[in-house]
């Protein structure tokens, strides 16, 4: 990688240093090495309203991992992680196919960063590929070619929404948006989301510094991330903060989870 902070020269890859990118300050909440100054400063304003931030972002890896793996016993071979972030630990296709070796996994995102990260990815294996794309473009997305050589929508397909509802807005349609994926695949298929949820005042403060400094940030009721699961079969325990979600060691009460921990929820539902 180049860390080198010249922005002319990302500039002509399509990328803009001088502002925060959602990719980039996640990667730096994940302690990773491929962001630039105005990503750190906008993790550190953060970090002033919700000092666990550093915690949020690993139980949101962990829930992804723990999510995969889940999926993969469950059966599932293909699985459409959109807006995957830059590969970082235990990435969507090495958690699936240490399970599964020959599991299908596509990797979308619209920041092109990723792509060029995830080159490595590429040359990994033939199961696994990255595409440039807006999700918000399902159309797009499902009839890309490259999704369609690695992902057959007449067999049930895990569709990924992990940390990235609440980065479009409501005049996006994020609802129409799952259901337009969730229409293209068949019985048996899986949605699996996390969502920073509006669950304490200092998840509402964060909710305005994202949307302030990062163009980005709805923070969403409990009920409204169950509305995403509409037509859907809930799998236990439900929609729960991250660090409850079938859990790998044992973890406090609800009632005794801090800011930081009630910060995402998640849950995981499949498609009758
Ligand atoms: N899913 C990963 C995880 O949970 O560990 C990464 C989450 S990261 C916070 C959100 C990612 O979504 C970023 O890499 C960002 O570039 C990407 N993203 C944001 N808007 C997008 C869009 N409209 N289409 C595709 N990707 C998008």
């Amino acid at each position: 990688t180049d860390v080198t902070e010249q922005p002319d020269k990302w500039a002509s890859r399509g990328i803009d240093i001088t502002k925060p990118s959602i990719a980039r300050a996640y990667d730096v909440v994940l302690h990773g090495k491929d962001n630039f100054e105005a990503d750190r400063a906008f993790v550190a304003q953060i970090t002033e309203v919700i000092p666990e931030i550093y915690d949020v972002a690993a139980h949101n890896r962990h829930i992804l991992g723990r999510g995969v793996r889940h999926l993969a016993e469950l059966g599932i071979r293909q699985f459409l992680d959109l807006g995957s972030g830059l590969p970082t630990v235990e990435n969507t296709h090495q958690v699936a196919q240490r399970h599964t070796p020959d599991a299908n996994v596509v990797y979308i995102d619209n920041d092109p960063i990723v792509l060029a990260h995830g080159r490595a990815l590429l040359a990994e294996n033939d199961h696994t590929t990255v595409v440039t794309a807006d999700l918000r473009d399902p159309a797009t997305v499902l009839n890309d070619p490259n999704v369609t050589r690695l992902i057959d929508l007449d067999r049930p397909v895990a569709v990924l929404l992990v940390g990235i509802l609440h980065h479009l807005h409501d005049d996006e349609d994020p609802k129409g948006i799952v259901d337009a994926y969730m229409n293209a695949v068949p019985s048996g298929s899986h949605l699996f989301i996390t969502h920073f949820c509006a669950s304490s005042p200092q998840a509402r403060d964060a909710e305005k510094q994202y949307l302030a400094l990062l163009g980005t940030g709805r923070f969403r009721t409990i009920e409204e991330i169950t509305d995403y699961f509409d037509g859907l079969q809930l799998l236990q325990p439900g929609i729960v903060p991250l660090p409850l979600w079938r859990p790998d060691g044992p973890v406090p009460p609800e009632h005794e989870l801090s800011v930081g921990q009630k910060l995402m929820y998640g849950g995981l539902a499949r498609k009758p």
